[in-house]
């Protein structure tokens, strides 16, 4: 049995869809189609694909979907090993989000400057995309609530553990809500990412497409 590949196969908003088909994503790809359906439920997911097989838009659309552009809040949070990869994804899920028009995506990283962070952080703020260092030192803080997060990306998983970002990752979770969806993605499966799943996914379901021979 095949997976649908169209993207309209999909309970998402009409202004969603539209935009996906301006920006030319004709069709989902592999990781896209196995597991949307699955994250668009609500369901925790680790994800195994390799790198350029269109993970970022596989969580974007989960994160906007939900998504409630009325509420200032801090609904979703992306964490990268990089700056540049948070630079990355940010960009990619501002695309997803450019019909809704209101959509505030904010990049936390360190090595820049604490208090422009605070600034931006002030005037509200729905997607957060950021390193672990970073994002936690705003959560310690108070700078960044996470208490009304509905969903929470591992990006890069594996990345992320070789940078030895378990116990920042795990401090982040502290502060968000036990009531959260997790989604976890990585281009490979090391022993150290099923301890990160087994302590903050819940029942997650494994989906693999196009991985790396
Ligand atoms: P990964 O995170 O898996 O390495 P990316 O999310 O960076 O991959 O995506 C790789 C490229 O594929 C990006 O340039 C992105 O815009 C493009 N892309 C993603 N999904 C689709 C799609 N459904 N159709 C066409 N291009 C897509
Ligand atoms: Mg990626």
């Amino acid at each position: 049995m095949s997976t649908p590949t169209d993207f309209a196969s999909l309970p998402l908003p009409a202004a969603l869809l539209t935009n996906l088909a301006d920006l030319g994503y004709s069709s989902m790809t592999a990781i896209q189609a196995q597991s949307l359906p699955v994250i668009l439920k609500g369901l925790d997911v680790i994800a195994q694909a390799k790198t350029g097989s269109g993970k970022t838009a596989a969580f974007g659309v989960g994160i906007l979907s939900p998504l409630n552009p009325r509420y200032f809040g801090c609904q979703a949070l992306v964490l990268c090993p990089t700056r540049e990869l948070a630079d990355q994804v940010a960009k990619e899920i501002r695309r997803l989000a450019r019909a809704e028009g209101n959509i505030k995506v904010l990049t936390l990283c360190g090595g820049v400057p604490f208090g422009p962070q605070v600034g931006s952080l002030e005037h509200g703020v729905h997607i957060v995309v950021g390193t672990p260092g970073r994002v936690l030192e705003h959560a310690r803080k108070g700078t960044l609530d996470l208490s009304g997060l509905n969903t929470l990306v591992l990006d890069e998983a594996d990345r992320m553990l070789d940078m030895g970002f378990y116990d920042s990752i795990a401090d982040i979770v502290e502060f968000t809500p036990k009531r959260r969806q997790t989604l976890l993605f990585s281009a490979t499966f090391p022993e150290g990412i099923q301890q990160l799943a087994a302590n903050f996914l819940r029942d997650p379901q494994h989906i693999k497409a196009d991985v790396e021979h």
